[in-house]
């Protein structure tokens, strides 16, 4: 499940109970939209393909 903090806006993934933004520690977030959430699974697409051409 993808979550969206809301004070540093910071999105995470994670699987099971999250207390806390892993980025401002703040507790204060929420599930992402579906459009946040296509948004960053785009994301993670382009940085594992960047990390690849790297290490290629
Ligand atoms: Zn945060």
């Amino acid at each position: 499940m993808v979550y969206t903090c809301k004070k540093c806006l910071f999105m995470f993934d994670r699987v099971g109970l999250v207390e806390r933004c892993p980025d401002c520690g703040s507790e204060n977030f929420r599930p992402a939209s579906k459009e946040e959430k296509a948004e960053f699974e785009r994301f993670q697409k382009e940085f594992s393909r960047k990390s690849e051409d790297r290490t290629a």
